[in-house]
């Protein structure tokens, strides 16, 4: 099929804009309309308004300006009512387009009336030909163009296509949207209405796509343009609901996962260890997860919580029942820092249960596994050890602990070495072994925390779950063999080849967000163990607007995490100007000196020479300064990861008193004992990644502050830190910042894995979205 008097210099300058086929012509979507059924006058025309006035040229010409290198060509038309000066900078090839004589439409914004003036406005010439059908005396679509392309060109070439094509559009298959007419439309009454989902908002009908089509591009009223697109918008959200339910019945219809509903053998001690009750909601998420970790189907569930309500130890509870049932489980986070903290905390957990757990990132690929001591299995843990020899105790120590742990299985050599861990270990353990394993592990690779736990903890009064029978030889061999199901935790990095995981049952994806369904999609092919599927579990802070969770979550089911644990001081949110800063570091002086901490963060690593946007680098001093003589840390994503490591846990221990960051700290970062954010450029920000920073602090007892400091130069960007100011309530943040920002950068530029639409707009198309998810729905459930 060609479409006439498209040559080849047209050809290629389509092309230069995707469009190669008269199909691709016809999806090419204008970018605004202009009803030009009645022009205003020049005369009419008003300051800083923009309109479209129609009249001819009486003057042009170039003029030169600071000795020929910059130039301005100016026309002047008139209308009968009054004279309008066009400029245009720098473009002086214009002379060759324009001839006194020629009838022009202008659209764009007077920027003087004495005399009228337009710098660089829109230019269309009226030639003869299809002119008063195309062209004028109707509403008229302006596309987008390349250069070289006139308007007028696309528009002529788009009524052709229109006339001849869009007739033969059909329906796309299977045919799920109602079709009728405006009237149907208007109230609601089409003939398959009745038996297609209702969504509050959404129309019963829409135009065929062949009007639609149409009308998008030649609309009776400009009102119909915009029907038109919301009838391709549904096509493609009804395409995206296709594959996403498409998948997911594939899934249920075919797929099977290992048993992961575990025992709760492991559970009881892992919460009797915890130092915390579970809140209702993580109680009530923690037996949903059970049953879906239960059943034959893979689990494929997103868990939502607000910044602070606790998803790790959810997550470690769900980990906990697939390793329960003798299956490996891989937990990815975002960032290092993120993977270091989860598998620190994780460690710290499971490594008395006996649980290995290894941490793989980019900087740490070693395994860094725990030491399998006889607590290791999980028999033991239930019984522990009344009858473990002192000696083989402390051999087994020395022998893997001293050569196979990395940093981070400091957390977890002997078990006894930790607060927790005592309270399920062994009652006849002589102190004696327990002291020197420990001071030989400890010294050379605990941190200061495992360090200073005082051994008096392994004293027989302070043990709450004891055991009697373990032969001391099982501890040597326990050491030796594998300690059964391990916990990968990490972050990219596992997606890489070379890592290899076991009898894979369950991932776990944290800030789920940050990383693509292409990423999501990877892991859990690396799992799959013949016909058998890992179970997924991922975790999200930012709230996720609805429309844009259909979309990227679509197959997801959704369980919420609605409560934070008692006891958590409140957040006070501050806007302040940088004149008000003198204030903000005496403040900050204040909260450091009754004990707390502080994060100050900046939007940039370096500064750049393109604006004065703030960066820590530069910063740094400064705040030391300010806050001397307290102990100033500094955190960026460009450091190396035992430079975090170190930075990380220096503010941890409570030895830094401030940390100093861009926003790497913005997700999981969990320091209870820091009560300030101080942020400064904060317009630099979205609204979801200031509500993600501020979640760093209030997770303790004491009162928080998040504190905004910007030059507040627009109202837009006062009303923005207002918003924030004002709620707490991440998902209103979240829905706020879609409308304010957009999808990508809501979640992230890099691979936000939300799909391209044509005619979709995820700001605004709720209803569609919602509507082309209960089409899809009814559709596959009848099959
Ligand atoms: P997020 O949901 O933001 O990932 P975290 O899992 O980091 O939150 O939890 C925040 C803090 O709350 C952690 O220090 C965690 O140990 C603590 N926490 C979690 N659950 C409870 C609870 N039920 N009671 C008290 N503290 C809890
Ligand atoms: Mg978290």
């Amino acid at each position: 099929m060609v479409l006439r008097g498209v040559g080849p210099e047209r050809v290629f300058q389509l092309g230069r804009l995707g469009i190669h086929t008269v199909g691709d012509l016809l999806l090419h979507a204008p970018r605004r309309y202009e009803d030009r059924r009645k022009f205003i006058t020049i005369r009419e025309l008003e300051l800083g308004k923009s309109a479209t006035v129609f009249g001819k040229i009486i003057a042009a010409g170039v003029k030169r300006l600071r000795g020929g290198a910059r130039s301005v060509y100016e026309f002047v038309i008139e209308d009968g009512s009054a004279r309008l000066h066009c400029r245009w900078w720098n473009l002086p090839f214009l002379e060759r387009i324009f001839a006194v004589g020629d009838e022009v439409m202008v659209f764009g914004k007077p920027n003087l009336l004495k005399p009228r003036t337009m710098d660089h406005p829109e230019t269309e010439k009226v030639e003869g030909g299809d002119d008063v059908t195309v062209h004028i005396n109707r509403v008229v679509p302006v596309y987008p163009l390349t250069e070289g392309l006139p308007q007028r060109s696309v528009r002529s070439f788009l009524w052709r296509a229109v006339e001849e094509f869009a007739g033969q559009v059909g329906e796309p298959e299977p045919r799920l949207v109602p079709v009728g007419t405006v009237e149907q439309e208007r109230k609601g009454a089409g003939e398959s209405a009745s038996l297609t989902p209702q969504i509050p908002g959404s129309p019963a009908s829409f135009p065929t796509r062949a009007e639609a089509l149409r009308a998008l591009h030649f609309p009776a009223e400009i009102a119909d343009a915009e029907r038109a697109r919301r009838r391709l918008a549904l096509d493609e959200f009804v395409a995206l609901q296709l594959e996403i339910q498409r998948r997911r019945q594939n899934l249920e219809r075919n797929a099977r996962a290992f048993p992961c509903g575990g025992d709760n053998r492991l559970m009881k001690p892992f919460l009797a260890a915890l130092g915390f009750k579970m809140t209702g909601a993580q109680v009530r998420v923690l037996r949903e997860l059970r049953a879906d970790l239960a059943g034959p189907v893979p689990m494929r569930r997103l868990l939502q919580g607000d910044v602070g309500s606790g998803k790790t130890v959810v997550a470690a509870g769900a980990a906990l029942m697939a390793l329960e049932s003798g299956c490996d489980v891989a937990l990815m986070a975002p960032t290092e820092i993120l993977a270091a903290q989860l598998h620190r905390n994780l460690a710290g957990w499971f490594g008395p249960l006996g649980i290995a757990v290894d941490l793989r990132t980019a900087n740490h690929r070693q395994r860094a596994a725990s030491v399998p001591l006889a607590v290791a299995r999980p028999e033991a843990v239930r019984l522990s050890a009344t009858d473990l020899a002192p000696s083989a105790a402390g051999e087994a120590c020395r022998q893997d602990a001293g050569s196979t742990l990395g940093q981070r299985a400091a957390s977890v050599p002997l078990a006894v070495a930790r607060p927790e861990a005592v309270r399920l270990s062994a009652t006849d353990l002589a102190p004696s072994a327990v002291g020197e394993a420990c001071r030989q592990d400890a010294g050379s690779t605990l941190g200061q925390r495992a360090a200073s736990v005082p051994l008096a903890g392994a004293r027989p009064e302070a043990v709450r779950l004891s055991a009697t029978d373990l032969a001391p030889s099982a501890v040597g061999e326990a050491c030796r063999q594998d300690a059964g199901s391990t916990l990968l935790v990490g972050t990219h990095a596992l997606l890489e080849d070379s890592v290899g995981l076991g009898k894979l049952g369950l991932v776990i994806i944290d800030e789920q967000h940050k990383f693509g369904v292409a990423q999501r999609e990877t892991l859990l092919r690396k799992g799959r163990d013949g016909g058998r599927f890992p179970h997924l579990l991922v975790m999200t802070a930012t709230p996720i607007p609805r429309t844009l969770g259909l979309t990227l979550y679509g197959d997801l089911d959704v369980t919420l995490l609605d409560e934070v644990p008692a006891g958590r001081g409140r957040i006070r949110t501050h806007v302040r100007d940088a004149a008000a800063l003198p204030k903000v570091w005496q403040f900050v002086r204040s909260e450091l000196e009754k004990g707390r901490q502080a994060y100050v963060v900046y939007p940039r690593v370096s500064e750049s020479d393109r604006d004065e946007v703030k960066a820590v680098t530069k910063e740094f001093a400064r705040v030391q300064q300010e806050l001397s003589p307290h102990g100033v840390g500094l955190l960026h994503g460009q450091l190396r990861a035992e430079e975090k490591d170190l930075v990380m846990a220096s503010f941890r221990a409570g030895t830094t008193k401030v940390l100093v960051a861009t926003s790497v700290i913005e997700v999981g970062v969990d320091v209870p004992n820091a009560t300030v954010m101080l942020i400064e450029d904060a317009e630099q920000f979205g609204l979801a990644q200031l509500h993600q920073l501020r979640g760093r602090i209030g997770r303790g007892a004491h009162e928080s502050h998040c504190i905004l400091v910007a030059e507040q130069k627009t109202d837009a960007a006062k009303a923005r830190l207002k918003v924030l100011a004002e709620t707490t309530d991440g998902f209103a943040l979240a829905e706020a910042d879609l409308r304010l920002r957009g999808p990508g950068e809501l979640i992230g530029r890099q691979q936000s894995g939300v799909p391209e639409f044509r005619f979709g707009d995820l700001r605004g198309d709720r209803d569609l979205v919602e509507l082309a998810r209960a089409l899809v729905r009814t559709h596959l459930r009848g099959k």
